[in-house]
């Protein structure tokens, strides 16, 4: 069985994952990755969703990674967050065509290639669905947890419950469902309106047993935010989107330190 390896210089790796396209599961990630720097760590962002790189796009970085000595590459970097993604090295309209091996490959040389030392959390923008890229990823790198994304609705939870046995079966801790699209507040007149039902991830997170996070309603600004490289959490700090952000870095923080107690916790010797 292959064993994960550790990235040198890099704390933890954590996933954030949705068991299908659409449902915000970058938009998550990349502002995800940014309210964590803004609370002082040291942040890394893998676009590992080689089929439809967003990172490059959402986090507007200007300047693409670059390599010195043409094995290790140097990331991007914007809002204080290091970024890599396959969509710095194509343009967005050629199209990629991957076999298996060669989307490994890709991904193994942005984990293991890249000079992402020192970071407290790189953060790994899955690709969608529960398949074998998600599995290979799993396999390559000890991953700390996984975040995992959905829309409210039923039929997208079913499938993010497909994501939690899919890491329950790599042994990949389940830091909590993300409620994404939760409701939408009508900016004419300020009602509140459910486009995809509201409240279903909170409810699938308490059966499965898993910890729900944070829900982020629908809001035309994240959208548009997100299309001009701006991240919400900075360009509207004080938005309801900026806030479920917060709440969602802390307790991902709080997950990572709670896992670092852990380890430090020195071995008790039993003698029978
Ligand atoms: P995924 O990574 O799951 O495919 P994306 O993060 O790329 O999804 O989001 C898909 C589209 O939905 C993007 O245009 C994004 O700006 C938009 N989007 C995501 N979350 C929200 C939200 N909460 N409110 C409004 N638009 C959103």
């Amino acid at each position: 069985m292959q064993v994960a390896s550790q990235i040198p210089g890099v704390k933890h790796v954590i996933a954030v994952s949705s068991a299908k396209g659409g449902v915000g599961k970058s938009t998550v990630a990349m502002n995800l990755a940014v309210t964590l720097s803004l609370q002082g760590l040291k942040v890394g962002l893998m676009d590992a969703d080689v089929y439809g790189p967003s990172v490059p796009k959402m986090l507007g970085a200007q300047e693409p990674p670059v390599s010195h000595d043409g094995e290790m590459v140097e990331p991007a970097s914007a809002h204080g967050v290091k970024a890599m993604s396959m969509g710095f090295l194509v343009d967005d309209d050629t199209p990629m065509v991957w076999r298996g091996p060669m989307v490994l490959s890709a991904l193994k040389q942005m984990l293991f290639q890249t000079n992402w030392a020192p970071l407290d959390v790189l953060v790994l923008d899955m690709p969608p669905g529960t398949g074998d890229s998600q599995l290979s990823i799993a396999q390559q790198v000890s991953l700390a947890g996984a975040v995992v994304v959905s829309t409210p609705q039923d039929i997208a939870l079913l499938d993010a419950r497909k994501g939690v046995t899919m890491f329950n079966k790599v042994n990949v801790p389940i830091m909590g469902f993300v409620e994404n699209m939760s409701h939408f507040i009508c900016p004419h007149c300020g009602g509140e309106s459910h486009i995809f039902d509201h409240g279903g991830a909170r409810k699938a997170a308490e059966e499965m047993g898993v910890p729900f996070l944070t829900e982020i309603p629908l809001d035309i600004n994240l959208r548009q935010f997100s299309d001009e490289g701006k991240p919400v959490v900075i360009h509207a700090p004080d938005s309801k989107e900026a806030e479920a952000f917060k709440v969602l870095g802390q307790k991902v923080q709080d997950f990572l330190q709670e896992q670092e107690a852990q380890n430090d916790q020195p071995i008790k010797i039993v003698i029978e």
